[in-house]
């Protein structure tokens, strides 16, 4: 056995467990050409993923999104909550805290695999399903109060076809009655103002840096600095405008749609980094 004195930083950090595959994302030689709705699967890769809770940071996100989510989804009596991204399983464990039936479903198998450690160590087992969104019903059964897509997660996808796709699986799995609540960036600002705007750093906290790289209408590339051991890991999504995002929900068939600007009902003159849009059915 290795003596702790012998190991090097990144030893002792357990990086040597990682494969080059582990922590290398393949963009290919135009990384700005990648905009597929399948490429989420090779960015969530095992590296990133024992990364993104250094990134979301639980407390700190807990603190911020304060009792939004519970509260929309007790004001409506909802007890059964499909979990559509799940990720690594910070909105699945507070709806499990909170006493909600919670299935949590995602189409990363890495990203499942860090959930359901995570719900152990909180002391809950959660009920995981790896199921890609356009094709939900055929993966997932049963009925649904709410379901919540969060932590821009519709970002990753690259169609039209496949976010109306999307859409209408998670209408069809709630019930007559049902809610759904997807939350976005705000990418109009980003589009309209640039990087220039107060928003350049998304996220910059001691440990991790979360910053845009590339920009246009069909692609928005954010890169993700971890300042522990230098790594560095990309997204490419699309940067989904917010009035666009409400019309695809409107024809796909909801009824009512709210939208909060980051857990506020008036949005106020500052102009917020995040949307929430709350759907429901009737
Ligand atoms: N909700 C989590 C959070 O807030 O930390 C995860 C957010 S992460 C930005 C996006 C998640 O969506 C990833 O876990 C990814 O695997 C999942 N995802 C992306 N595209 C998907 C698709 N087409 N079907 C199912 N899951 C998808």
């Amino acid at each position: 056995m290795t003596a702790a004195a012998d190991r090097s930083p990144d030893t002792a950090a357990g990086l040597d467990e990682y494969t080059e595959a582990d922590v290398h994302q393949e963009f290919g030689e135009n990384p700005n050409e990648v905009r597929d709705t399948n490429h989420y699967h090779e960015e969530y890769i095992k590296g990133f993923v024992d990364k993104w809770d250094d990134y979301i940071g639980w407390e700190g996100r807990a603190a911020s999104e304060g009792s939004f989510f519970i509260d929309q989804l007790s004001a409506r009596g909802v007890e059964k909550v499909l979990d559509v991204a799940t990720g690594t399983g910070f909105n699945s464990v507070q709806l499990l805290k909170a006493g909600f039936e919670t299935v949590s479903a995602d189409g990363s198998a890495e990203m499942l695999a860090k959930a359901f450690e995570n719900g152990r160590q909180h002391g809950h087992v959660l009920r995981v399903v790896q199921a890609d969104w356009r094709w939900l019903n055929r993966d997932v059964h049963g009925e649904y109060d709410a379901i919540i897509c969060l932590g821009n997660s519709f970002t990753h996808l690259f169609n039209e076809r496949d976010r109306r796709k999307a859409l209408a699986e998670f209408y069809a799995m709630l019930k007559h009655d049902g809610v759904l609540i997807l939350d976005q960036r705000n990418y109009d600002e980003i589009l309209d103002h640039g990087f220039s705007s107060k928003h350049k750093y998304f996220y910059c906290g001691d440990t991790v840096t979360a910053e845009p790289e590339y920009i246009d209408d069909g692609l928005a590339r954010f890169r993700y600095t971890f300042h522990d051991d230098g790594s560095v890991y990309h997204l490419n999504m699309f940067p989904l405008r917010k009035d666009y995002v409400r019309r695809l929900m409107r024809e796909v068939g909801f009824q009512k749609i709210d939208t909060y600007g980051d857990f506020q009902e008036s949005y106020g003159t500052e102009s917020p980094d995040f949307w929430i849009h709350v759907a429901e059915k009737t």
